[in-house]
């Protein structure tokens, strides 16, 4: 791919975020930023600047981009933020958290996935970014409490350690519903006196499974 056409395919890029409700300037400068290139390999490298779901090792996903901006919007992450995500998957969405966040701790229960991310991270010089393999469904305690969560796989209710993980004021971002239907994407704040749940959009995402993947 030419120079020119690259360019023009990440003008587009963030032309289809803007379209697709993704507003915040912050949000859209961090995923000008981040380039998606190299968290999609191989057959579907080409088509890593098109606002679509893209398969990767493991049987898991990349996100899709737009839905990727307005789960990190709807987080209103603060540059003192402390971020936990589940699901780390290519790195792609933590990669944005770290332009935006303080510290970054992601979780995939693939070892390779996790090791392929921890590469990436490298290479871009991501070093505020703690990659680590486990069933993210339990959280982090040793790190907890955490300003913001995103959970980017699918539970049926909100997994109760992460909620406990949350600091008071915390929000944490996430799909919840079946495995085979279309989900909700939930926003929950933690606040003095309990929690509170908005619904921002239909979604769908892999299922949040339990214990470590073979690979
Ligand atoms: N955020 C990713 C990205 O930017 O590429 C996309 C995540 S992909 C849609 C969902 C990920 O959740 C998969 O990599 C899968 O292995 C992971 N996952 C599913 N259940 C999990 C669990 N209990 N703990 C940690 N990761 C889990």
């Amino acid at each position: 791919m030419s120079e020119d056409d690259l360019a023009t395919r990440k003008m587009q890029f963030l032309y289809a975020l803007r379209s697709r409700g993704v507003t915040d300037k912050r949000v859209l400068g961090a995923m000008e930023e981040i380039d998606r290139g190299p968290f999609v390999r191989g057959l579907f490298a080409d088509r890593a600047y098109e606002d679509m779901p893209l398969p990767i090792s493991c049987g898991q996903t990349i996100s899709q981009p737009s839905v990727v901006g307005l789960m990190t919007q709807a987080l209103q992450i603060t540059p003192r933020d402390k971020v936990l995500e589940v699901g780390t998957g290519s790195g792609y969405q933590a990669a944005i958290l770290a332009k935006l966040a303080r510290r970054v701790y992601t979780i995939d229960r693939h070892r390779r996935l996790v090791r392929e991310a921890r590469d990436i991270f490298e290479n871009l010089d991501l070093h505020t970014i703690t990659a680590i393999t486990g069933d993210g469904s339990h959280g982090l305690p040793d790190q907890a409490p955490f300003d913001r969560i995103i959970v980017t796989a699918a539970a049926e209710d909100p997994p109760g350690p992460l909620l406990a993980q949350l600091k008071e004021g915390g929000i944490m971002v996430l799909p919840v519903g079946q495995s085979d239907a279309v989900q909700s994407l939930i926003r929950v704040h933690k606040t003095a006196t309990g929690l509170e749940y908005d619904e921002l959009r239909d979604v769908r995402f892999v299922p949040l499974l339990e214990g470590l993947g073979k690979d």
